[in-house]
């Protein structure tokens, strides 16, 4: 998932030693929550279509489980690695206490390729990845959600396996399920949602209107469509996105000044976020290189698709202009570009933030699912916006009080609330 050098573990533990510093912990608990606690790294036999047998790579790492049973998507790519999820992982032990619900840190995965895989060679593998990791996740334990290029149908199928394994009806094992199989309403559009009730907030203590605003995104999945969706519906202009092209293996930025349209955008996408290049163009959209995105003179830049993005090499193309940068995707910025948003004192929301509607939903859907009684869209959304808000003004509160960067605020609010939980528990 990382261009070569760029390893996402090594930065998670970096941003964590700096925080560790600065709360000044005692080294046990640093070591504690410095690392994993648990790994699972094992083989899933597959039976392929053609009759033949295929040995597919499966991860799980539960990060921390000190605040509640540990949290966290199952991602398919074919460049996953173990550092990948190991990040991951821990990153969702900060989001789950930043926004302060009782669950922890997990994350897993599988190396594959789901767009070279048949629908029945997918519901084996997933299948597969429970049938492994079936003793060690459960609804009291460690509860998967869909990630990237993983979906309600995916989690169905793990589900249904999970139930068998047992012999019981389990529906809090796992998050993301179809409406009506258990899943919640508002959570295809909680994590971008999410995104904008931080960029509100933000602008609302930068005293700009969101109608004033323009904003550039790159992705254009789950994260950046109901991103773009409510940010539109706020009054603000999306004038640019860019995605991954299929076809040519590289990415494209689409731009129209006036504002793209999502309705059209999304009628020439494909399921995994891809735009139609060609019925771009004919829809009058300029077309640029992928890195783009980054360039544009908007008021807002929304990283919603990768890791290191913003990095030492990007960073100097962001435009004097740029006053917010909201992280939907995670990790998306280096520690190195960090310093220069830093020095040019644009307003950052950190991604364990920033993203944190999709965990909380889940978790919203988990308790519907305990109680087996389930919210309206409404009820859901705004319980989510209430959660994120309040999340929010904590953090930047704090960031204010102690002239902290947003990101260290963040993280001093959620290390502290581990490391707390952790030593009441007694481990160190
Ligand atoms: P998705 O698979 O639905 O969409 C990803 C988008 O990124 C697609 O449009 C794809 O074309 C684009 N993309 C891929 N490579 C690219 C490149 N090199 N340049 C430009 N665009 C590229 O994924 P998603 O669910 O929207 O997630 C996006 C990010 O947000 C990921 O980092 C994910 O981990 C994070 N995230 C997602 C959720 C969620 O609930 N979906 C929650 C928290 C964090």
């Amino acid at each position: 998932m990382e261009s070569c050098n760029f390893n996402p573990y090594e930065m998670a533990q970096q941003q964590f030693k700096g925080v560790a510093e600065l709360l000044e912990l005692e080294p046990a608990t640093r070591s504690l929550l410095g690392d994993s606690l648990r790994e699972f790294n094992f083989a899933i036999p597959v039976k392929m279509d053609d009759g033949s047998s295929k040995v597919f790579r499966g991860f799980r790492v539960q990060h921390n489980d000190s605040r509640g049973p540990c949290k966290g998507g199952i991602r398919f790519h074919p460049q996953e690695t173990i550092d990948t999820v190991r990040a991951l992982a821990m990153w969702m032990t900060w989001k789950c206490a930043v926004v302060d619900i009782p669950l922890g840190g997990g994350k897993g995965g599988v190396i594959c390729d789901p767009h070279n895989l048949s629908e029945g060679e997918q519901e084996r593998l997933c299948r597969g990845w429970v049938r492994q990791m079936a003793k060690n996740v459960g609804p009291l334990s460690d509860i998967p959600a869909p990630d990237v290029m993983t979906n309600a149908q995916h989690m169905l199928w793990m589900l249904d396996e999970y139930e068998a394994i047992n012999g019981k009806k389990f529906p809090g094992f796992i998050t993301g399920k179809p409406v009506g199989m258990g899943g919640s309403l508002g959570r295809t559009e909680a994590t971008g949602y999410g995104v904008i009730f931080t960029v509100r907030e933000a602008l609302k203590e930068l005293k700009i209107n969101p109608q004033d605003t323009s904003a550039s995104f790159q992705g254009f999945g789950n994260v950046s469509q109901y991103a773009i969706e409510l940010y539109n519906q706020l009054g603000g202009t999306a004038i640019c996105v860019s995605c991954w092209d299929q076809k040519e293996s590289k990415a494209f930025a689409y731009k129209r000044t006036s504002g793209i349209d999502l309705k059209e955008l999304k009628s020439i996408s494909d399921r995994f976020g891809g735009i139609d290049k060609e019925k771009a163009k004919e829809l009058g959209y300029e077309v640029l290189p992928g890195d783009d995105w980054i360039k544009q003179d908007v008021d807002i830049l929304i990283p919603a698709a990768l890791e290191n993005q913003l990095n030492e090499e990007t960073i100097c193309n962001i435009s004097d202009k740029v006053k917010v940068v909201a992280e939907g995707a995670n990790g998306p910025t280096t520690p190195e570009a960090d310093k220069v948003l830093k020095e040019k004192n644009i307003y950052l929301i950190p991604d364990f933030l920033a993203n944190a509607g999709g965990v909380t939903c889940s978790y919203f859907e988990q308790v519907q699912c305990n109680m087996n009684y389930f919210w309206d869209r409404n009820e859901v959304l705004g319980k989510l916006d209430k959660k994120m808000t309040t999340a929010f003004i904590a953090v930047s509160d704090l960031a204010r009080k102690k002239k902290l960067y947003m990101r260290d605020a963040a993280y001093v609010i959620a290390i502290s609330r581990v490391a707390t939980a952790c030593a009441d528990r007694g481990w160190v």
